[in-house]
């Protein structure tokens, strides 16, 4: 299904043209417009999911596979030091497209781009409750 005010569901189904670098009946992969590094894509379904949480287990598994794909590929022709998997659900975790896509980022050692986090202290205590939350029904 396609979302008519989607912009990543006119540019994955072409109606916006891109810089693709891949596509097949499920998928568009696009070059980022604001790239991280250069080779920087970003892998679109065809049909329109807001985030992970509403994409199909079918879709999933193939959007996964397709990010190796995609990978291996971009390593070789862009000889590309590293290269970061990013998936952003929710405007708290940055998502500003509310259309799932897995971003690839090549990353080359003077890319000076940092992605990560800060790593915060935790005491077992938060770690059991951490656990009991997941695991209580
Ligand atoms: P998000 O922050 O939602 O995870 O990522 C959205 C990404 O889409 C950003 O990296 C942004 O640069 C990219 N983007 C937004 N609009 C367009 C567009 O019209 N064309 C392309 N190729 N990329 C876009
Ligand atoms: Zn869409």
């Amino acid at each position: 299904m396609i979302d008519e005010n989607c912009i990543f569901c006119k540019i994955a189904n072409g109606e916006i043209p891109s810089k693709t670098v891949y596509e097949d009946d499920d998928f568009r992969v696009i070059l980022d417009l604001g790239p991280a590094s250069k080779g920087h894509a970003l892998i679109l379904p065809k049909d329109h999911y807001n985030d992970l949480y509403e994409l199909t287990d079918d879709l999933t598994g193939k959007a996964f596979i397709l990010a190796k794909k995609i990978s291996i590929l971009l390593k070789k022709k862009l000889n590309c030091e590293g290269l970061n998997l990013v998936q952003n659900n929710g405007r708290t975790a940055g998502q500003t497209v509310f259309h799932f896509h897995i971003h690839i980022i090549p990353r080359y050692n003077d890319d000076q781009q940092k992605i990560g986090w800060k790593p915060q202290e935790v005491t077992q205590e938060e770690l059991e409750d951490t656990l009991q939350k997941i695991f209580e029904s």
